[in-house]
């Protein structure tokens, strides 16, 4: 595939790019002359992103929580005190029907590799990555979480917990116990770290920041600006339990706290492999395009972007989706694996039946809201 007349991020101009092997290059002399060209028209094109930290299976729900807590196991105790029915009503849609709406979730956005945190799902030919890692909840959640993380079958394999989140004194003494009960001295990959010290920050991986989630439920984030000199710091959403469906609101959030410059913040979006290597699903490379809606630089032009200017998105070589703008240069496709969908009026074309999936979860779930529409 050729995407013709498209600016990157490093670039200074429009040029012309290959997909080979999943790999971007610059069209070579050998490229089939039978290759899928498409031409854009002030287009930015960059890898998909990869949302380090998501549960697939909770993107149904409302932002739940109605003041600002000291730590997560109050915001928990206080959500089963007092949202009982919010809950069991998403929890009545079944998982396969919530788990697909949270890989749409991502896919819309632009997101190709995304984290899930929980059990793991039994997805098949999923349009993204989904990466499966050796999930503990946390601390305060999970009873036999000394025992998990000493689990000597799975010495190799790195552990991602929930950790340090709050702003009290418990949630830094928390991350002290996990970092001393990790015997066998497992890669830690933490997620949040809002209590979290550069000491601490050493003895992890890498922390996966989850800014909108921390402000929403703490009004506290974690100090990124410290402990991106001690660990890699990696983008997370979290499920729309606390934070918006759409992860650019959350970059664009980090970004207003200038924890992070804008190559870094890019950076944690396009993690170099590191941290989920040894994942399952791991990061497979994919591409989006995007409309250029504002001048500057493509950082600037990158941060701007919102799911409703997402023209392309392909993974493994298939297109995911597309705008409806492409229609006339892709004549060949085949478009019945699609469905038909209007993002803030603007008409997408995505692979899957999303329409017929929102009717289905309806049937359960009638107050379900969606930020896309069928027609
Ligand atoms: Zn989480």
């Amino acid at each position: 595939m050729i995407l013709n007349n498209v600016n990157t991020i490093t670039g200074t101009g429009p040029v012309n790019i290959q997909l080979k092997n999943g790999q971007i290059v610059a069209p070579g002399s050998n490229a089939p002359a039978d290759a899928l060209q498409l031409t854009f028209d002030n287009a930015l094109a960059f890898p998909g992103l990869v949302n380090s930290h998501d549960h697939l299976d909770f993107n149904l729900f409302p932002q739940l929580g109605d003041k600002i807590y000291n730590n997560y196991t109050e915001w928990g105790n206080h959500l089963h005190a007092n949202y009982q029915n919010e809950i069991a009503a998403v929890l009545k849609i079944p998982l396969a029907l919530r788990v697909s709406w949270g890989i749409f979730k991502n896919l819309l956005c632009g997101v190709t590799t995304v984290v899930n945190h929980g059990e793991p799902l039994a997805i098949n030919n999923a349009p993204i990555n989904i990466a499966q890692c050796h999930s503990i909840h946390s601390v305060g959640f999970e009873k036999l979480w000394k025992v998990r993380l000493n689990n000597p079958l799975k010495r190799k394999l790195p552990v991602v917990i929930h950790v340090g989140e709050g702003s009290d004194e418990v949630s830094g003494t928390e991350i002290d116990r996990l970092i001393n009960w990790n015997l066998l001295k497992k890669k830690l990959i933490g997620v949040h770290g809002v209590a979290m010290t550069g000491a601490q920050a050493k003895k992890f991986e890498a922390l996966v920041w989850c800014p909108e989630s921390n402000y929403f439920l703490l009004d506290k984030t974690a100090p990124a600006d410290d402990l991106k000199k001690h660990t890699t710091i990696l983008f997370g959403t979290d499920s729309t339990l606390t934070g918006s469906w759409n992860i650019w609101n959350h970059i664009r959030l980090a970004r207003k706290t200038k924890m992070l410059t804008d190559p870094e913040l890019y950076r944690s979006l396009h993690p170099e492999g590191a941290a989920w290597r040894y994942t399952s699903g791991g990061n497979r490379p994919a591409i989006v395009v995007a409309k250029r809606k504002s001048e500057g630089s493509s950082l600037d032009v990158f941060f701007a972007t919102d799911p409703a200017d997402i023209l392309l998105v392909v993974h493994e070589e298939q297109i995911r989706l597309f705008d409806d703008s492409l229609l006339d240069q892709l004549g060949q496709l085949d478009l019945s694996r699609f469905s038909k969908i209007y993002i803030n009026g603007a008409c997408k074309y995505v692979q899957g039946d999303l329409p017929g999936l929102m009717a289905n979860i309806k049937e359960y779930y009638p107050e379900a809201v969606f930020p896309v529409t069928a027609s």
